[in-house]
Formats: C-alpha cells, sequence, structure tokens
C-alpha cells in the first residue's frame, strides 16, 4: 500500500467517523429536548418542573460545552517553553534538542509540548489529553475533565429524578406490551417461538407497542393521546435509553481507565481540582 493510499484511507475513515459522531451529538440532544418537553409539558408539578428544567438544562449546556472546540488546536495558547525546563518522562524534544512538532492531521509542524497527544479522531493535538469520547465527539482534556465528570454524575441523578413520578406507569405499560405481544399469534410467530427471545425481551416489547397501536385504531388511539398517560412507545424508548446512558455514566466515572499522563493518584486529584469547572470557556478551546 502506497502513502496516498494510506492517506486516503485515514481521510475516508476520518470523514466517517465525523459523520457518525455528529450523528450521535445531535441524538443526544433530541433525547435531551425530548426528555425536557416530556418533562415540562406531559408531567405535572410545579418543583418537579423546575427542578427537572434546572437538572436538564445542566445536562444540556455541560454536554454542549463538552463537545464544542473539536477542530480547535489548543496549543498554540501556550507560549514556547526554555528547552532547558523541558524534562522527562514526557517528550519534549528530539534527540538533537529541537522541540517535538506535530506532523499529522491539520497540526502541520506545530509545537508539541509535554503531555500533549495528537487525536487522529480529531485530527489535532490536544494538550493533558485523556481520552476521545465518541458520545462527544471530541477530546476529553484535563480542562474540560472537571465538566466531563460532572455531566457522568449529573446525568443518572436528572434521570431518576425525572422518572420517579412515571415510574410505575412505564412499567405498567412495559408489561402491558409484553403481555399483548405474548397473546398474539403473529407475535409467537415472528418473535416469541425463537428460544432466545427472552433474552431479548426489548424486541417482543415493542411488537407489544405495535399491537396496541394498531388494536386501538378507531378506539382508544393511544399514539394520539396523552404521552405519559397512554403507552407510547417513544416514552419509553426515551425512559430506556437514558437509563442505559445512565449506568454507562456511573459505570464510566467509578472505574478506572488507563490515562497516558498519569501521575499518581495524589497528582492527579491535586491538578484536577486545581482546574476551574469551565476552564475552556475561561481561557479559550482546549
Ligand atoms: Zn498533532
Ligand atoms: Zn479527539
Amino acid at each position: 500500500m502506497t502513502v496516498c493510499d494510506t492517506w486516503l484511507l485515514s481521510s475516508f475513515a476520518f470523514k466517517w467517523t465525523v459523520l457518525i459522531e455528529t450523528i450521535v451529538q445531535v441524538f443526544v440532544f433530541s433525547l435531551i429536548a425530548f426528555g425536557w418537553y416530556l418533562c415540562t409539558f406531559h408531567i405535572g408539578g410545579n418543583l418537579y418542573i423546575v427542578s427537572t428544567n434546572l437538572l436538564i438544562s445542566s445536562v444540556a449546556g455541560l454536554y454542549l460545552y463538552l463537545c464544542l472546540g473539536r477542530r480547535s488546536h489548543n496549543v498554540a495558547l501556550y507560549p514556547l517553553p526554555e528547552k532547558i525546563l523541558l524534562t522527562e518522562p514526557y517528550q519534549c524534544a528530539t534527540k538533537t534538542g529541537d522541540l517535538v512538532v506535530c506532523n499529522k492531521g491539520d497540526c502541520n509542524g506545530k509545537w508539541k509540548p509535554p503531555r500533549t497527544h495528537h487525536c487522529s479522531t480529531c485530527g489535532v493535538c490536544r494538550l493533558d489529553f485523556d481520552h476521545h469520547c465518541p458520545w462527544l465527539g471530541n477530546c476529553v482534556t484535563l480542562s474540560k475533565l472537571k465538566a466531563f465528570i460532572c455531566l457522568l454524575c449529573l446525568l443518572p441523578v436528572t434521570f431518576l429524578v425525572a422518572i420517579f413520578p412515571i415510574c410505575r406507569i412505564l412499567i405498567t405499560h412495559a408489561l402491558l406490551a409484553l403481555k399483548t405481544s405474548h397473546q398474539n399469534t403473529w407475535a409467537n410467530e415472528v418473535w416469541w417461538d425463537w428460544w432466545g427471545s427472552w433474552v431479548v425481551c426489548a424486541v417482543g416489547m415493542l411488537l407489544g407497542y405495535i399491537l396496541m397501536k394498531v388494536d386501538c385504531q378507531g378506539d382508544l388511539t393511544p399514539q394520539y393521546g396523552h404521552l405519559v398517560e397512554e403507552p407510547h412507545l417513544r416514552v419509553l424508548a426515551t425512559a430506556g435509553i437514558t437509563l442505559l446512558l445512565s449506568i454507562f455514566s456511573v459505570v464510566r466515572a467509578v472505574l478506572p481507565n488507563e490515562r497516558i499522563y498519569d501521575l499518581g493518584l495524589f497528582q492527579n486529584w491535586q491538578i484536577f481540582l486545581k482546574k476551574p469547572l469551565l476552564s475552556a470557556l475561561l481561557q479559550g478551546p482546549c
């Protein structure tokens, strides 16, 4: 494979990654917007509306903040240091003593200071790189880590507060959908007769929702009824996906992952706590 072929392949993969991550961002924002709509207009209580609006707007704000600046190059914001101050363990100078530069992606020979990693997904170098998050379509760097952890913690809390008043009714609808699906001949033929159907019972539940919608046409028409009181698949799907994302957030926040610039627990926490919550807004893109 020639250098040109490799470049074309990586360019193609880069464009697809950008497209997929943009779709993920739109999906997450749609989920947040629909959740806000449900909480504000379909589930009552002034205190509930105020608290969910505060929580959801915080989640949306943090998510937007973390998504921004994908193409920015934060390294240029930092002045070139004296070569003598650049020391190991991080590679910062070549064997000849010149400063390390990056020629990958959009960097075009820009300075690559210590603790900088080139993110091939974003196509730029990131100072204090932690990891690239496909859900954000952006890198998580040290300056954004506090906002990232806040988002991971806030999402499950928001989900629990938002779902609390409608939890019982959603479970009732889900069980009703399962029952309807299980009692239907067609649903049994296409799904339940399969030995592993209960392992992926969400598909059976989906069929139940379709059947309830068909059965009630011209009668109760639940598809146009109250979004919470009547069984609506999009409400259950929103709750289900948010539940999965909340579980993922908790696991992501609790489980340690490999950090390429690990300084040890104590020093990591020291540096982390010194960073402001929204440092990129105060200091420029990171
Ligand atoms: Zn770079
Ligand atoms: Zn990245």
